[in-house]
């Protein structure tokens, strides 16, 4: 390979560590950026510099915004009442994009897991049973992963409610075992709400 090109190796390197890219498209999608010099990869170079500098969890419920307090959980507008326990950010987010919750979220930041040694304390479990005991929360909406380790978590927060007068639920069909809510298209998210039933 002809030399000077150290830097550019570096970047395809770093690239290739994304999720969904590989080493192959990594390059392609380098070669790419520099053709684009000042209309892609100066802008996004930027881009990356501020969400480095502010990107941060909002303190009560895991999502990911710029500041201690997200859009959501500051938006007056939501419902108080109603919480959607979601295992990631990008679950809450997919949830979002389908339009159909208008209440607030609490990230749990993973599931219980015997295997890798994952207890409540590891999860925000407390924290999501401190805001239903101090926020006059009515429903807890569970939409944690078709998994065995997602089912074992839903299992246990029930477990937690029962007889705290909560009315505890979950997404009704359309979450595929084994797989993510971040996969399913918003149409299927927003019927899988609409038809939650009792846990
Ligand atoms: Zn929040």
């Amino acid at each position: 390979m002809a030399g000077g090109t150290e830097d550019i190796e570096a970047l395809i390197d770093i690239m290739a560590k994304l999720p969904g890219l590989g080493p192959r498209s990594a390059r392609r999608a380098v070669l790419h950026l520099i053709k684009k010099r000042a209309l892609l990869m100066q802008p996004l170079a930027d881009a990356m510099t501020g969400v480095a500098a502010t990107a941060r969890e909002c303190l009560t419920c895991g999502n990911i915004g710029t500041s201690d307090t997200c859009s959501i959980c500051s938006n007056s507008e939501r419902a108080n009442g109603q919480i959607c326990v979601v295992e990631d950010v990008a679950d809450l987010w997919a949830m979002e994009r389908g339009h159909a919750f208008k209440g607030r979220y609490h990230v749990l930041g993973g599931t219980l897991s015997a295997l890798d040694d994952v207890g409540p304390e590891e999860l925000r479990i407390p924290k999501l049973l401190d805001r239903i005991r101090s926020d006059g929360v009515s429903e807890i909406i569970l939409a944690l992963n078709a998994t065995v380790d997602g089912q074992t978590t839903a299992h246990y927060i029930a477990g937690e409610l029962e007889g705290s007068g909560v009315t505890v639920s979950s997404l009704a069909q359309g979450v595929p075992v084994g797989g993510e809510l971040d996969y399913l298209d918003d149409g299927t998210i927003s019927a899988a709400l609409r038809a939650r039933k009792a846990f």
